[in-house]
């Protein structure tokens, strides 16, 4: 096909989506601004579409002083992330409606532990593993909806200055090491074959239950693998965020291989041993 023809079907396919197809860097300006006496005020949350980040369940879970798997049956449905079936959970809407659940008429009901995804918008980001590189790299780009009138408001500002202004910053520290999980996991394609109900059951856990790997890394056998002092059990035990970046690492060493736990060297003769017993 010639080049003109390409470009001749190119003009000719409607463009309806609203993701604008401009690649941003942290230093550049973008003009939006969201504020409370703006028209549209609200309009995103009552059709909402939200994938739901471990340290989003943190933050919300102890805002509302709920366990980790109260939070998840209240407030989340699970859906799959992919074809191997990798668990996501996504943010409830109110029984009827694609209103988010907390959604208040005075706004957000819980602004302060907003999720990542409602921070962001309507900036987008996505993460890139470039080719030969073991570096991730975020690239951002905006999301124009005809609803939302926030990007004909006349203020400019860098997609850093937004960034902060958001706290997208924060959630993308504790979120990192997680986002790279899904990254590796996406880039070893199908022929790595599907991970095992195990695999699945301990990434459920490590990402949305926090509560329960608490109690896990307390168990018998987790003691009889992995090499933790108490003074180092005794802070992760102390501190939810702490436990939820080691619940990372712990996927990592499982999922891939990443070896960040010691391992107690009669591990695996301990292991076997109590097999044949069993
Ligand atoms: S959590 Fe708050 S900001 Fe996010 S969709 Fe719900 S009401 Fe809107
Ligand atoms: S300006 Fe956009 S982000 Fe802000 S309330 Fe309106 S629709 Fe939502």
């Amino acid at each position: 096909m010639a080049a003109d023809d390409l470009t001749k079907i190119k003009e000719e396919i409607p463009y309806s989506s609203p993701v604008q197809p401009v690649e941003l860097m942290l230093d550049d300006e973008i003009q939006f601004h969201c504020h409370k006496g703006i028209a549209c005020f609200n309009a995103c949350c009552k059709n909402i579409d939200i994938q739901i980040t471990p340290y989003d369940i943190l933050r919300l879970k102890q805002r509302f002083g709920l366990s980790s798997s109260e939070f998840v049956a209240r407030y989340t449905t699970p859906f799959a992330m992919d074809f191997h079936n990798m668990p996501g959970l996504k943010m409830n809407t109110k029984p009827g409606t694609s209103e988010c659940v907390f959604l208040a008429e005075e706004g957000c009901s819980v602004y302060q532990d907003r999720p990542a995804a409602c921070r962001y918008y309507a900036l987008g980001s996505m993460g890139v593993r470039k080719k030969d590189s073991a570096a991730v790299e975020d690239i951002f780009f905006m999301v124009k909806e005809k609803h939302c009138l926030g990007h004909e408001e006349p203020r400019t500002l860098t997609v850093r200055e937004y960034r902060e202004e958001q706290g997208c910053d924060d959630y993308d520290d504790h979120n990192r090491a997680w986002r790279d999980v899904i990254l590796k996991k996406r880039s070893s394609g199908p022929t790595v074959g599907a991970p095992s109900e195990r695999s699945l059951q301990l990434f459920d856990m490590c990402s949305y239950d926090i509560d329960s790997f608490r109690e896990f890394i307390q168990t018998d056998g987790f003691e009889e693998v992995f090499d933790i002092d108490d003074e180092a059990r005794g802070k992760l035990l102390d501190n939810e965020e702490e436990l939820l970046q080691f619940a990372f690492r712990f996927l990592k060493q499982v999922l891939f291989g990443e070896m960040s736990i010691p391992v107690k060297d009669d591990a695996k003769d301990k292991r076997m041993a109590r097999r044949r017993e069993s």
